[in-house]
Formats: C-alpha cells, sequence, structure tokens
C-alpha cells in the first residue's frame, strides 16, 4: 500500500534542504533535513519526527557530487524510513519570481522557460532552483512540480514600492524592487491571523533575521514595503552580505581598486555584512560570545539598521501594532532583540525583559501599545501548502 505525501525541496548555491509531508488533511511534517557543502565534503543532517533518530554524517563525496546526486540520496534516506510514501507532488523553493509570478505556480515547460529567462535576475540562486525542479523531475516523472516564489508575496505592493529612480524603460526590462524571504513572510502572516487576528489585520512589522535577513511592513497582512530590491543584497547586513550600500561604492572599487565585477560581486555576497565587519565570523552565536571590539561594532551595525529600518516601515505603515521577530537570530538572540527594541517607546515598543529571557512568544510589557511578538518561521509548511492545494484542485 502506498502513502501519498509531499516532497518540499530548497536547492542553495551548495546545499539541498528537503522536507516530508503527510497530506491526509493539513500537511504534517515526517521528516526534514539538509545535505550541505554540496561537491565539496558534504554532509547530511536529518530528523524524522518521532519516527526514528536523528541522522547526522559525512557524505563521500560521490552522494552529493551535485543537486541530482544529493537528490538521490535524500530519497534513499527517505525511501528506507518511509517505504510506503509516494509523492504525489514536489513543492520548489525559487528565488525568483520576476514580475508576473505572484502565487505558487504548476510547472510546466512554459513555466519552466520562463524560470530560465529569469535567472539572470538572480544568477547564484535560481539556477540551483531549476536544477532541484529538473532533478525531480527525473526522479517523479509522475508528480506534480510546484514552484513557490520567494518575491511572489510581495508582488502586489504598491507601485511606489516597486520602482527606482532610474529612466522607465528599465522598469519595463524587470528592474524592480522584488523583495524576498516572501515565504517566510507568509507563513507569519497566516500565524498572525491564526493567533491574534486583530493583529494581522493592522500594521506589522516582521524582522526575518537569519543568515540571510530582511524587514517587511504588512497591512491587512499583505506586504507594503520590504527592505530587499532588486537582489537579495539590500537593506539589512547579514550573515556575508552588505545591505544596503551606495551604488557609488561600486563605481570606485571598480575604477580606483581595480577590483572586476565579478570580484565585487564576491566581496558584497560572500565578504561582507556581519563577516566582514567583525574579521571573525558570519554567524551571531559567535560574535555575541566573541567580545572583541570588531564583533561588537559588526552587532552594532547589525541592531543599527534594524533600528532605521523599523522606523522607516513604521512611517510606511502610518504607524506600529505588532512587530514579529523570525529567523535564526530573530528567533533566538535575547540580546538582538532587546538592543533593537531599546529605546523605541515613542514607537510605541515597550519590551518585558522577563518575557525576553524565556524566550515567550509575547514579548512585550502588557502596557506596550504595540505588541512584540517572536514567531517561529517556516517557510517548507507554506511550500508543502501550496503544493497539497494543487492536489486538491486536481481532484
Ligand atoms: P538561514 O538564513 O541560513 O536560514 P538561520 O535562520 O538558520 O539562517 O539563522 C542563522 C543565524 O541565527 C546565525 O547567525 C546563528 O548564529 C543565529 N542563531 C541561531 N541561534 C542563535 C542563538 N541562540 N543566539 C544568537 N544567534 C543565534
Amino acid at each position: 500500500m502506498t502513502h501519498p505525501v509531499v516532497l518540499t525541496l530548497n536547492a542553495g548555491s551548495s546545499s539541498l534542504k528537503f522536507g516530508l509531508y503527510a497530506i491526509d488533511g493539513a500537511p504534517v511534517e515526517m521528516a526534514m533535513g539538509l545535505i550541505e557543502a554540496i561537491g565539496r565534503q558534504p554532509r547530511l543532517k536529518a530528523e524524522f519526527g518521532g519516527a526514528a533518530p536523528a541522522v547526522t554524517r559525512d557524505l563521500a563525496a560521490a552522494e552529493a557530487a551535485d543537486h541530482a546526486s544529493a537528490l538521490d540520496t535524500a530519497l534513499g534516506l527517505l525511501r528506507a524510513q518511509f517505504p510506503q510514501a509516494q509523492a504525489t507532488a514536489v513543492g520548489h523553493r525559487v528565488v525568483h519570481g520576476g514580475p508576473g509570478f505572484d502565487a505558487p505556480v504548476v510547472v510546466d515547460d512554459a513555466v519552466m522557460a520562463e524560470l530560465k529567462r529569469l535567472s539572470p535576475f538572480a544568477p547564484l540562486h535560481q539556477p540551483h532552483n531549476i536544477a532541484g525542479i529538473e532533478a525531480a523531475q527525473a526522479a517523479f516523472p509522475d508528480a506534480l512540480q510546484v514552484a513557490c516564489f520567494d518575491t511572489a508575496f510581495h508582488r502586489r505592493h504598491p507601485k511606489v514600492n516597486d520602482v527606482f529612480a532610474l529612466p522607465r524603460e528599465y522598469y519595463d526590462k524587470g528592474v524592480r524592487r522584488y523583495g524576498f524571504h516572501g515565504l517566510s513572510y507568509d507563513y507569519i502572516s497566516g500565524e498572525l491571523g491564526r493567533i491574534a487576528p486583530l493583529l494581522h489585520d493592522g500594521r506589522v512589522i516582521v524582522a526575518h533575521l537569519g543568515n540571510g535577513a530582511s524587514m517587511c511592513a504588512l497591512q491587512n497582512g499583505r506586504s507594503i514595503a520590504s527592505t530587499m530590491g532588486f537582489t537579495a543584497l539590500d537593506g539589512l547586513p547579514m550573515g556575508t552580505r552588505t545591505g544596503q550600500i551606495d551604488p557609488g561604492v561600486i563605481f570606485y572599487l571598480v575604477q580606483q581598486e581595480g577590483l572586476s565585477i565579478d570580484e565585487v560581486r564576491q566581496l558584497f555576497y560572500t565578504k561582507s555584512g556581519l563577516l566582514g565587519l567583525s574579521g571573525l565570523s558570519n554567524d551571531m552565536r559567535t560574535l555575541e560570545a566573541a567580545g572583541t571590539q570588531e564583533a561588537n561594532e559588526a552587532i552594532d551595525y547589525f541592531v543599527f539598521r534594524i533600528r532605521r529600518e523599523l522606523g522607516g516601515l513604521a512611517a510606511a505603515l502610518g504607524g506600529l501594532d505588532a512587530l514579529v521577530f523570525c529567523g535564526g537570530i530573530g528567533e533566538n538572540s535575547r540580546l538582538i532583540r532587546e538592543r533593537v527594541c531599546e529605546g523605541m517607546g515613542w514607537l510605541g515598543i515597550e519590551l518585558d525583559r522577563g518575557r525576553n529571557t524565556e524566550n515567550a512568544t509575547v514579548i512585550s510589557t502588557d502596557l506596550s501599545r504595540a505588541r512584540i511578538l517572536v514567531i517561529p518561521t517556516n517557510e517548507e509548511l507554506v511550500i508543502a501548502r501550496a503544493a497539497k492545494g494543487f492536489l486538491d484542485a486536481a481532484v
């Protein structure tokens, strides 16, 4: 007997995150895993809920030489654990949906061609997402392949937040402010609707603070502004990315320092942010523990930019009813949450230190005009729900 399931895939540049969901009713996670350092010295981590002990092991190079072989390895593991499971749909995280995709979509030949056409918008990510879809098509020729976009949630934001002040022809060519982390914001918006419907309908700022970091202003649960722009490089400083930077710096680096455009790209994406400023690490835990001047300055800059964006997004919303923290740092770092909220009484935010230390869901004081919440995000579940939605519609 077979048991229909949804598989979710999130293919990064050298990683593959995979999830397996039971879909008898609303999707329920059965397994979640990650293969890192694909093509180098791959490692595997996987959890199976209560069904079996977690697995962590180094892989042989051939077990994850590329995304296709990494998927084979992941599937081998899942099949051994859940022999009856049969993937009837595979949901994919796709970084860029361009101006056109404002919702998940079933991948057919035309969609695939469009995803490839959009690759230049996200050259470091989109090709890996496409490789993931192709590998899944080969492994599950009869399953629905569903693409879920990081940009889609923002596509209906107001035009004023969609444009750059460039000649109009570039807007028409797709040079727009897209915004990313949309699957995370979609999840948080849904959770707010479930646990605090009044807040959901109000003015909310979500700070997704992980290795990648951005913030989004939600009104009635919809994105009206966010900190990321044309690429996932803009806005807040991140683990290794610059965040907002004067584009004049690029001209200077190329013309005066002799860097090639590829070198500037490498610098901005992989050597900057917390890593660049601290000279130590992209990992917030390491920086919090380090206590060196450089590490502290990196934290100071991270916090400063979050607070600036908080003010800016609150202005875009015309006030603030709730601030939500999520992502690895937002969900776990008491220090960053405390420092972001410090002295923000003018915005109606008052942190309860005790609740913050306990990592409670609501960490504002009872008198705080705006609520402060910590909500663990779940991008994979958003993908699984979308895939299940298409399966239900096909019945
Ligand atoms: P990604 O964007 O890659 O999904 P995550 O959302 O997993 O990243 O976030 C990773 C970040 O979260 C790292 O900087 C890590 O140090 C930070 N983090 C995780 N746990 C803690 C903690 N207890 N205290 C501070 N930072 C933490």
